[in-house]
C-alpha cells in the first residue's frame, strides 16, 4: 500500500502487516505533518456485524 502526504507528497510504502486492520497514524519525515491511514479491511468488519445478526435472529 502507498500512501502520500498531503502537505509535502512524501511518498511511503507501507506494508499491509504493520496496519494489521486498525488505523494507523504516522509523522511525516520530511514535512512533520500528521498522515492518518485508515483501516483497510472495512469489508472484515462488516462482515462480522452481519455474522451477529444472522446469529441474533436464530
Ligand atoms: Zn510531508
Amino acid at each position: 500500500m502507498i500512501v502520500f502526504c498531503e502537505e509535502c507528497g512524501e511518498r511511503y510504502v507501507i506494508e499491509a502487516d504493520e496496519i494489521r486492520g486498525s488505523a494507523m497514524i504516522f509523522i511525516c519525515r520530511v514535512c512533520n505533518d500528521i498522515i492518518r491511514i485508515p483501516a483497510h479491511d472495512k469489508h472484515h468488519k462488516s462482515d462480522e456485524k452481519e455474522k451477529n445478526k444472522a446469529e441474533k435472529k436464530r
